[in-house]
């Protein structure tokens, strides 16, 4: 005993002084004015495998919302029962702020041998996630001890039987059966509903797939749905727990990452690489198999989708069959003037023309390959009822981006995921294909054309801060993907860009989980008030407007504050309150006090504004849209909101054959893109619905125009 408290006394020590070293490290980082990382991304540090603890070995993973995002803490607790290796993953946290501080939680992880950590003043949104995240580590890490736990049979695996466990995911508990012989995992079933559609649904069967085919819970989460993939994970270990397993028999069947230079190169061919298996990339390939083309598809990601699978409202189309059928009048020249007028101007009309009058052959379109958005009504900036979408109320994006995939399954479209496209390859002139890396190989890939569908640029920071630096440090709420590779890539191939700097914010966005909540919750009714209980807006604006009114606020936020009787009536609502990011209460005044708001001026408002309701006037803020039911029916909701980066309205020039454009003005042959990639649409705001017509409409013209250029 004597002897374990001398060692453990020379390991603390040991340890202070590699935290002493991380510590110094940071400030270092800072004091230049640098982060120490661009990306806030993995950081691990370890001390001794013989540290002693109270904990069984084995390694455990838990996350936690931080600022910008899940916070993802690995602990492996070492044969003696110590944590010798703390892994901090938090890929949206602010690069100078929480990103920076990640190395130096870690190395308190490591120091307090508990995750009853001092923290990094000014990082505190990360520091509690890292303390949460490690709590739930490390309470698995102890109650693996129990010793009147089963235990399997010398020489088995499990106790074999059917076993279930639950763990907490994006969207509420995910729970798992799995059936174990004595050595092996035979069946596993993970039920994972609420998570986010053609997100976290990936994770649930990825997951599954690979959990059976390493026969061990040790394995990589999936990329850009950690939090799904670690509650999957806490609770196969727990149900292997209940099997009598050894949670530290299982072999590790993580991939190990291979340098780069390590990588051997294969050489591919194409009639087409796409690249960017988004709403536009999967549009392009679609078309371009149909019109018997060999196709490569190449997405970085482990899934398909993109920002397109956030899309929430509907696509934009007028004059199509369903408005006819359902008595609306629209016409193809109103929809231009109000995507004009809408986007200030900017645009560039000869492209909003083009999308505008292919609008409706994009509808049917949808619905000749099983996808029809037949519902229309009426969203923000539009001056007829114009957005379509699907009959069940349910996100467009998400609904879009199932069809896609089946119908590219059933084409056999290759798509090569997991591969990023690095470079084009252009010779005498032309781009003649793609340079491209995956986790085991790199490849050349030779091809008469290339479509560029890579998405946006909005969760690329240094991009954000190059083109506009004013919103450094915003919460962004793209998908992890959109990066601006193809905006770069292109640029290397001399392709001019147009409006880069604009860059649309979208007024809700909870900022802890940068959970964007759907303009519909303004649209059934809701309200916006500041800390002070006050409305300051016509919450109905267009987003430019609204972000920029909170903004102007004390603290720059402000709560969107809704009843009972919306939630009821809108679905999306269901998933704010089952992730937590929702404060309800009973009566207004209530709702006031736990938001630190004053009571009566809270009820005031709501009062006053359900009399403007009743009336069918705001004298206010000359409100006008959103006002068909009031706030009357408890309980009553707010959830916390500011300003965060939805769109870059920016990119790659191209002309109304999809052509990218040089700086000299000249199309540069073999190149196309569509999309979020491209600049001139949108001008300097987009109005909600126009992505979808974007990326169907010249997702389609760009595989046409790559087809013919093949056939050259
Ligand atoms: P759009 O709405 O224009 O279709 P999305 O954001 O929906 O754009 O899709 C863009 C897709 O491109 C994303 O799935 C993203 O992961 C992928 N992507 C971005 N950069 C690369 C790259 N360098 N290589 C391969 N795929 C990429």
């Amino acid at each position: 005993m004597k002897d374990a408290i001398t060692r453990a006394d020379f390991f603390r020590g040991l340890i202070a002084a590699v935290v002493a070293f991380a510590i110094l490290l940071g400030l270092e980082a800072v004091e230049r004015g640098l982060p120490e990382r661009t990306d806030a991304a993995a950081e691990a540090l370890s001390v001794s495998a013989d540290i002693e603890g109270e904990y069984a070995p084995g390694t455990y993973s838990a996350s936690a919302n931080g600022f910008g995002g899940p916070v993802e803490v690995t602990l492996t607790v070492g044969e003696n029962g110590g944590i010798t290796d703390a892994d901090i993953v938090g890929e949206g946290e602010t690069p100078d702020v929480g990103g920076a501080a990640i190395p130096q939680l870690a190395a308190q992880l490591l120091s307090a041998q508990s995750a009853e950590i001092d923290g990094v003043s000014g990082a505190s949104l990360t520091t509690g996630a890292v303390r949460q995240a490690a709590a739930d580590a490390l309470s698995a890490a102890a109650g693996l001890e129990v010793l009147s736990g089963p235990k399997a049979e010398d020489g088995n695996l499990f106790i074999p039987g059917s076993y279930m466990a639950s763990a907490k995911g994006f969207g509420g508990d995910v729970t798992i059966v799995v059936k174990v012989s004595e050595n092996a995992i035979e069946a596993l079933d993970i039920d994972g509903d609420h998570e986010t559609e053609n997100i976290g649904s990936f994770a649930v069967s990825m997951l599954g797939e690979r959990i059976l085919a390493a026969q061990s819970p040790n394995i990589d989460a999936l990329t850009g749905a950690t939090v799904t993939s670690g509650a999957i994970l806490r609770a196969l270990k727990d149900a292997f727990t209940q099997a009598g397993a050894d949670l530290s028999a299982f072999p590790d069947a993580r991939e190990p990452e291979i340098d780069s230079a390590d990588k051997p190169e294969e050489t591919l061919e194409a009639d087409i690489v796409i690249v960017g298996a988004g709403g536009a990339g999967m549009t392009a390939a679609i078309k371009a198999t149909q019109a018997g083309k060999n196709v490569i598809l190449l997405e970085k990601m482990p899934y398909a989708g993109g920002n397109t699978t956030k899309a929430t409202g509907g696509m934009n189309a007028a004059e199509t069959h369903y408005q006819k059928e359902q008595g609306i009048q629209d016409t193809v020249a109103q929809f231009i003037e109000d995507t004009i007028k809408g986007g200030h101007n900017l645009n560039n009309r000869a492209l909003v023309t083009v999308m505008a009058e292919n609008s409706a052959k994009g509808i049917d379109w949808l619905d000749s390959i099983g996808a029809p958005l037949p519902k229309v009504s009426f969203s923000g900036g539009a001056t007829n009822a114009r957005i379509h979408s699907p009959e069940d109320g349910s996100g467009v994006g998400a609904y879009l981006v199932t069809a896609f995939l089946k119908k590219m399954d059933e084409l056999k479209v290759n798509v090569m995921y997991d591969t990023k496209a690095t470079e084009l390859i252009y010779e005498n002139g032309a781009v003649t294909g793609v340079m491209a890396e995956g986790k085991a190989n790199k490849y050349a890939i030779h091809a008469k054309s290339v479509i560029l569908t890579t998405g946006g640029f909005g969760s690329n920071e240094d991009m954000i801060v190059q083109y506009k630096p004013e919103l450094k440090g915003t919460v962004k709420t793209g998908s992890p993907g959109a990066t601006g590779d193809g905006i770069v890539m292109a640029q290397e191939v001399g392709a001019a860009l147009v409006d880069i700097e604009q860059i649309q914010l979208h007024p809700t966005v909870e900022q802890s989980t940068s959970m964007l909540i759907t303009e519909g919750v303004r649209g059934d009714g809701a309200i916006l008030v500041n800390q002070s209980g006050k409305r300051f807006i016509n919450e109905l604006l267009t987003r430019d407007v609204v972000s920029a009114a909170e903004l102007e606020q004390e603290g720059s936020y402000a709560y969107i504050i809704f009843d009972q009787k919306l939630r009821e009536g809108l679905k999306a609502t269901e998933k704010y309150i089952s992730i937590g990011i929702t404060t309800q209460a009973d009566t207004v005044e209530e709702l006031a006090e736990k938001l630190g708001i004053d009571p009566a001026t809270l009820a005031d408002t709501v009062t006053t504004w359900n009399q403007y309701v009743a009336d069918k006037n705001d004298p206010d803020f000359g409100r006008d849209t959103g006002m068909e039911a009031d706030l009357s029916h408890g309980p009553y909701y707010a959830i916390k909101i500011a300003p965060g980066i939805h769109h870059t309205m920016g990119g790659v020039q191209i002309d109304t054959d999809a052509e990218v454009i040089s700086t000299r003005g000249r199309a540069i042959p073999g190149l196309f893109a569509a999309g979020e990639v491209t600049g001139g649409v949108h001008g300097g705001n987009r109005i909600g619905g126009t992505a979808v017509t974007d990326i169907v409409v010249f997702g389609t013209i760009a595989s046409e125009s790559a087809v013919e250029y093949c056939d050259k």
